[in-house]
């Protein structure tokens, strides 16, 4: 990314020191643009010409667009890395799923519903499928038109509209343009037109070539016409020729600041085998696509497609952690199992999953590692004797129960006698894997 220093900056100021933009000097002002602490708008008197300099050396590298409508609009692009562990990826791939007008009306009906109903709770994050992309290929507009108005009654998630074709493009759009659809795609053929609607309607639109100078020259001639929010859709032919495109144009954006592709980028996948498409979908989401339109709708596809998005899309430098405090799952009452672990979310997450499998109510006493799982914050020290009877204390849940035992888990077994002279409570070693939980619960448990 190009980033402007202060000094640069400070030569496009009018070194009036005026102090009106509460900074004593125009240097002292320059340095918190270049830091990016203050916005160049703090100035009232740069000139325009300035501020058409700074703010185009200032502009991210690769663009944010934005399309659907209230809390189902989604975000693509805005990226500022190529490695997660640099800083983090900040959108989170689009996933949406095809829907083709020449399919009857009842089975669009059908497979909408259905792909609303791709949602998942997982790590106690909602995951889901964010987009239906409707496609004309049955050559007759009407139908189109038919086909989006079915997906935008039945469906809030955000529209993707494909047809070659202007008009019937128009046309769709007419019923769903306040759900802000991205329109695509322009191609060298036919981009005047649709740049025209995407500038009518606001909308974002998409650009496909087959290669990547095309489109960058695509690109630089859709903007002349005014239209910014664009969304590269280069064509591949497979998993190689996807991931070297993607890669480069990531690398074109970020690295060489190329400003002709500094844009989100979608791909499609046909799936006439879903474990092909669903193994490509992933990859794509790893590198680098911001959005994927696909054929899979059936949730043994989608469940391993979203996880590994919530995986990447993750900060890296924010521990995945939950607030360390008593948790309840059910109703426990005196009789209830008071169950220890740590706050890393997955490990946090899928105790408390494999308790509410057992349907037996119980406490889960959950002690602050810093995010670490149960061996690795044993062998960071997190997870000490000390560290769980001081947490078990200071939750008061001992107090709440007749049985003053405490269920800690297999992996640190090792803990239980001290833990017993410190808290005065019967420590009892749970099984080691949380998979293994129900079965303790109901059996051993007493
Ligand atoms: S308001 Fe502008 S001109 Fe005045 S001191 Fe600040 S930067 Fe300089």
């Amino acid at each position: 990314m190009a980033k402007l220093t202060g000094i640069e900056i400070y030569k496009h100021l009018p070194k009036t020191n005026c102090g009106d933009c509460n900074f004593p000097t125009c240097m002292a002002f320059a340095m918190q643009v270049a830091a990016k602490k203050v916005g160049l708008e703090q100035c009232p008197h740069v000139s325009a010409e300035a501020k058409a300099a700074l703010s185009e050396a200032q502009a991210p590298p690769m663009r944010t667009v934005t399309f659907g409508a209230g809390d189902r609009a989604v975000k693509l692009g805005g990226e500022t890395v190529l490695f997660r562990h640099e800083e983090k990826f900040h959108h989170p791939t689009v996933i949406a799923i095809r829907v083709r007008d020449d399919l009857p009306e009842g089975e669009i009906v059908q497979r909408v519903e259905k792909i609303n109903q791709l949602q998942f709770v997982r790590v106690g994050q909602l995951i889901g499928v964010n987009a239906i992309a409707v496609e004309h290929v049955a050559g007759d507009a009407q139908r189109f038109s038919q086909a989006v108005k079915l997906a935008a009654e039945k469906s809030p998630l955000a529209l993707v509209l494909s047809s070659p074709d202007p008009q019937a493009l128009k046309a769709a759009l007419d019923i769903c343009a306040e759900r802000r659809p991205l329109l695509c795609g322009a191609t060298k053929e036919n981009f005047k037109e649709f740049a025209a609607l995407a500038k009518e309607s606001k909308c974002p639109l998409a650009v496909r070539a087959a290669t990547l100078e095309e489109l960058a020259e695509l690109t630089q001639q859709i903007k002349s016409l005014s239209v910014e929010d664009l969304v590269l859709h280069p064509e591949i032919k497979g998993l190689a020729d996807g991931l070297a495109k993607l890669t480069q144009l990531r690398r074109l954006a970020l690295e060489k600041n190329f400003r002709a592709v500094g844009y989100p980028v979608m791909v499609s996948v046909t799936g006439s085998d879903p474990f092909l498409e669903t193994a490509l979908v992933s990859t794509f989401v790893c590198k680098y696509a911001s959005l994927v339109v696909i054929d899979g709708a059936e949730r043994w596809q989608l469940l391993p497609i979203l996880t590994v998005r919530q995986n990447i899309f993750t900060d890296p430098q924010v521990p995945n952690a939950v607030e360390a405090k008593l948790y309840k799952v059910g109703e426990p009452g005196p009789t209830s199992p008071v169950l220890v672990t740590t706050n890393f979310a997955l490990t946090y997450f899928t105790v408390e999953g494999e308790v509410e499998n057992s349907r037996v109510p119980a406490y889960i006493a959950v002690v602050d590692t810093g995010g670490l799982g149960v061996l690795n914050a044993y062998a960071d020290d997190k997870l000490t004797a000390e560290a769980i009877v001081k947490a078990v204390k200071s939750y008061g849940v001992m107090d709440q129960v007749a049985h003053k035992k405490l269920v800690i888990p297999g992996l640190v077994a090792v803990l239980k006698g001290e833990i017993e002279d410190l808290g005065g409570w019967e420590v009892l070693v749970g099984p080691e894997e949380a998979a293994g939980i129900p079965a303790y619960l109901k059996n051993e448990w007493k």
